[in-house]
């Protein structure tokens, strides 16, 4: 059985919980341990793949095709977890499993109740995780502020884990606000006030890390301590970092938060060669990378920045490896529908990432054309390689009103539409085609030099597919077909000839990237946008 490292947060959402459990993963690995995470988010939704990208962030997708929060793919960038459907525990799943199991007659005679069968059902799927083989510790991530009313329920099952595991298996990790006010003051009170919220339901936290704008002093970690009962050497200052996210490890590393971690679990550090020394190295060459180039993001959801946070990272990560500092751009692409594409001309390349529905779709197919046209880098990903092709059959193969039947049901030409087995599918949860599946990619294409090999396993997430039945006039029309499913049947990704780098596929590359092991498509997007920064 492994370890349990419960990370809740107070005072208020949005902290970084999310980056804090997975740079504690990140920090553990490094010290030669294995660790799993689990996310736990306390809406009723079963899976976050029917909710809006501009209220909830991006979908994260795992191999075995689950729709899961954004902070999976936290996990994924800072650790090596092994992630997939077990990894994401939501109130829905939790009730749906429960009253499956009261239907079946399997509490007959019972009462069924929050406490135990719900959290009895939340303790399992924890569990489930923790108790994988060769595991040192599963760190847990309670989505939501203590004292939400939907936390109720996980927070308690947290609870009870002290008392059937007791120390030194479980540790409690609080992460709270210390809000500045006016003259530049930093104010403890609402950690007080949070710590005490946790402790009523019978939580003591054993580290406290206190999301501050500049670093904690010693009188202020003594304070707190005072007040919470957490050790002065395990407040923690979770201040803000210079330039990325991937400086925090080391920010909590000089604070011993991995040391103070294993004493607490009692744990042996497992190797003596501390990771952290060659990922600062790597963040370092980035930050002090002398060159920049501008990355424009063309998308209806830009207002959030969490919208499309694996894309964004993804090009970062494209950044570390080649050594020049990416500055992102995001354009609204209802915003182009004007006409007025100025906005493109500052920028490097210009990446069209997934997305939904008919908003913004025109300003997307503009922001495709002028790369085709003027010679810019672009970068389709899912809605992004669909609109290259509906340009394309507008623009170059003369498919006057090409369109997809997701925006434009009676166009004459249907050049992205649904397959028959989507025809008939009335429900919309869990109902895409998602999850990892196989591609072959064709000899000679960019693609296939990208990854130097035929056959690659990549993450979808989409209903609608390229037309069979406009390959031949597309092709005729000079666009490459790249990649296709195994057998064939679906196009899995296209590229321009005679223009320096135009790629769009059908998968979601962006899930698999790494700031240690770029993704290869990023990773040359990026590398052709530096080349075209140069030229200007
Ligand atoms: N809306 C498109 C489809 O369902 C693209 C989806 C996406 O970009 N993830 O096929």
């Amino acid at each position: 059985m492994s370890k349990y490292i419960f990370v809740s947060g107070g005072v208020c959402s949005s902290l970084g919980k999310g980056i804090a459990a997975a740079t504690i993963g990140n920090l553990l690995e490094g010290s030669g341990l294995t660790v799993n995470s689990v996310k736990i988010d306390p809406y009723i939704n079963v899976d976050a793949g029917t909710m809006n990208p501009i209220q909830h962030g991006e979908v994260y997708v795992t191999d075995d095709g689950a729709e899961t929060d954004l902070d999976l793919g936290n996990y994924a960038r800072f650790t090596n977890s092994d992630l997939s459907r077990d990894n994401s525990i939501t109130t829905g799943q939790v009730y749906q499993e429960v009253i499956r199991k009261e239907r079946e007659g399997r509490f007959l005679g019972r009462t069924v109740q929050v406490i135990p069968h719900i959290t009895d059902e939340i303790k399992q799927r924890i569990q489930r995780i923790g108790e994988r083989e060769d595991l040192d510790v599963t760190i847990v991530e309670i989505g939501g502020t203590v004292g939400d009313i939907e936390s109720v329920p996980f927070i308690e099952a947290a609870r009870q884990f002290i008392h059937d595991f007791g120390k030194p298996h479980v540790l409690y990790i609080h992460l709270t606000l210390v809000p500045t006010v006016s003259m530049g003051e930093l104010k403890t009170k609402p950690t007080q006030h949070s710590v005490k919220e946790l402790l009523e339901i019978g939580i003591q936290p054993d580290i406290l890390l206190c999301r501050c704008e500049v670093p904690l002093n010693e009188s202020l970690k003594h304070k707190i301590s005072l007040f919470t009962n957490v050790e002065e050497e395990a407040v923690i200052s979770a201040n803000n970092v210079a330039n990325t996210i991937y400086e925090i490890p080391m920010s909590f590393e000089k604070q011993g938060l991995d040391t103070i971690i294993m004493k607490k679990l009692d744990l042996k550090p497992k190797t003596h060669n501390k990771a952290i020394r060659e990922w600062e190295k790597m963040i370092n060459g980035y930050i002090k990378a002398d060159s920049l180039i501008k990355i424009g993001i063309v998308g209806k959801y830009v207002e959030l920045h969490d919208s499309y946070k694996s894309v964004f990272e993804a090009l970062v990560h494209g950044g570390i490896a080649n050594k020049v500092r990416v500055e992102i751009i995001k354009i609204d692409s209802e915003k182009l529908e004007t006409g007025n594409t100025e906005a493109l001309d500052e920028i490097d390349g210009i990446l069209v990432p997934g997305g939904f529905g008919q908003r913004g779709i025109e300003g997307m197919i503009c922001a495709v054309q002028y790369a085709r046209t003027r010679e810019k880098p672009y970068f389709g990903i899912c809605l992004g390689m669909q609109m290259m092709v509906i340009e394309y059959a507008r623009n170059v193969a003369g498919l006057n009103g090409a369109h997809s039947t997701e925006c434009e049901p009676n166009s004459p030409h249907p050049v992205i539409s649904l397959l028959e087995e989507q025809e008939n599918v009335k429900t919309m949860g869990g109902t895409m085609r998602l999850g990892a599946n196989d591609s072959k990619l064709t000899k000679g294409t960019k693609i296939f030099e990208i990854y130097g090999k035929e056959k690659i396993s990549e993450r979808h997430r989409h209903r609608y597919e390229f037309a069979n039945h406009y390959r031949e006039p597309l092709i005729a029309a000079g666009l490459t077909i790249s990649g296709t499913t195994m057998d064939g049947e679906l196009v899995e990704s296209v590229e321009w000839q005679n223009h320096p780098w135009g790629v769009g596929v059908q998968f979601h590359p962006e899930f698999k990237s790494r700031p240690d092991a770029p993704h290869p498509i990023f990773y040359r997007f990026i590398e052709e946008c530096k080349k075209n920064a140069k030229k200007k």
